[in-house]
């Protein structure tokens, strides 16, 4: 009855189906890395001031015609204080790096073009421009500029420009709750040693942790056996996330219960296998307002299906303006497998080559199994369902991988 989707039908079905998390206020220092839920407009005119852009002497220009000259220095300003004198033809004002600029003056001589003449006087070897050195207020922003727009990540420069303008705390989107769900009988802690035909479960940290990259919350961890009461009880268990991210259950094996669970419990199916590789057997779905993925258990379709849709769906809750990674075009420096039918998001080394052209080569062999053909990579390439064959010299796009 589920047709299968293609890769962008399924990630639109995604897109379109993620609620909007909801804002939340808090402290300047701790926006970093998240998205803004409103945008950031200056209630100030930045610098406040006209400043002084050297250590010198404001003077004005004209008396500076010709040279060397004197001028009598009338007052010390200092960054912090503010000048009360007005600069009259003859006189300067001693001035510091970012003080306020006196009245009368236009321009600013660095210490470097003066010497002292002693009696508060200083002779000037050369002289500025008028408005030279001068940095005027409003040269960088305007009251009422929008500087940071809703839905951008806060960097480090973002913060400081928050800081500059007086926000001392920001609305920023809350960070969606996300459920990590392993299953498997064959799975063991990471610290646990192996007994025979166990692995350990590295979907469950992994994910974790793409989770808080793109800005989530990951839950404390939670592994449910291959059978429907542990399924179901871990289920209920995460039902207080806003997304439930399973891996492993949702193929066609006999032990593969996770969605029949899931189906039991009235889950709304949108959509089960996508026509890409790796990650086929993708399931996704609603149940009770809560976003539910079954991303499939090996674990290069797991990393590859949270890249391409959960990561996604995390920055559409979030409100974030870009929610996919830009894609870059690029050519194949070598050929890599392909074959009709399937999207294939191949893991890949990317570099520019002599002449400056992005090129891009796999990772060696791409089967899903293989976990050191995603811990090599520093970009997935995309091939397109309807290619055939990826020769080298074929373009691509892609995107890199850049945690
Ligand atoms: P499944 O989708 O449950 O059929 O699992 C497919 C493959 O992925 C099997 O080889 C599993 O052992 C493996 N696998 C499933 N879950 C995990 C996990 N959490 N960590 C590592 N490998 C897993
Ligand atoms: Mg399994």
């Amino acid at each position: 009855m589920h047709e299968m989707l293609s890769v962008e039908e399924a990630r639109a079905l995604v897109l379109e189906t993620v609620p909007r998390q909801p804002a939340e206020r808090v402290a300047l220092e701790d926006t970093l890395g998240r998205t803004l839920a409103e945008p950031i407009r200056s209630r100030d005119t930045i610098p406040p001031f006209d400043n002084s852009a050297m250590d010198g002497y404001a003077v004005r220009a004209a008396d500076l015609a010709d040279l060397p000259a004197v001028l009598r220095v009338i007052e010390e300003i200092p960054a912090g204080s503010f000048p009360e004198k007005e600069v009259q033809p003859g006189t300067c004002a001693q001035i510091m790096t970012g003080a306020p600029f006196p009245a009368g003056a236009d321009a600013v001589a660095p210490v470097e073009w003066t010497a002292k003449a002693g009696d508060g006087r200083v002779r000037f070897l050369q002289g500025p421009a008028p408005g030279q050195h001068v940095r005027p207020a409003g040269e960088d922003v305007q009251v009422g500029d929008l500087m940071i727009e809703a839905g951008a990540v806060v960097t480090p420069p973002a913060l400081g420009m928050m800081a500059t303008l007086g926000f001392s705390e920001a609305q920023v989107a809350s960070a969606p709750r996300v459920a990590v769900i392993s299953t498997g009988d064959e799975l063991v802690a990471v610290s646990a040693s192996l007994g025979p035909g166990q692995i350990r479960n590295s979907n469950g940290p992994a994910l974790a942790v793409q989770v808080v990259t793109a800005g989530g919350r990951a839950l404390p961890p939670l592994l449910a056996r291959d059978n429907k009461e542990s399924i179901r009880r871990v289920i209920e268990e995460a039902l207080e996330a806003d997304v439930l991210l399973f891996s492993g259950g949702v193929s066609v094996g006999e032990y593969d219960l996770v969605r029949k669970v899931l189906d039991e419990m009235g889950m709304r199916l949108l959509f089960w296998r996508v026509r890409q590789r790796p990650g086929k057997p993708l399931a996704f779905g609603t149940l009770e307002e809560k976003i539910i993925f079954g991303l499939p258990g090996n674990p290069v379709s797991s990393a590859m299906c949270f890249e391409q849709y959960v990561r996604p769906a995390l920055a559409q809750m979030l409100g974030r303006k870009e929610v996919r990674r830009p894609l870059h075009p690029a050519t194949l420096a070598a050929p890599t497998p392909k074959k009709a039918g399937l999207h294939y998001f191949a893991r890949g080394v990317a570099a520019f080559d002599d002449e400056g052209r992005l090129t891009v080569r796999d990772t060696g062999p791409q089967a899903s199994n293989l976990y050191s053909s995603v811990v090599r990579a520093n970009c997935i390439f995309h091939l397109p369902e309807t290619l055939e064959a990826a020769p080298a010299g074929l373009p691509v796009e892609l995107e890199w991988l850049l945690w």
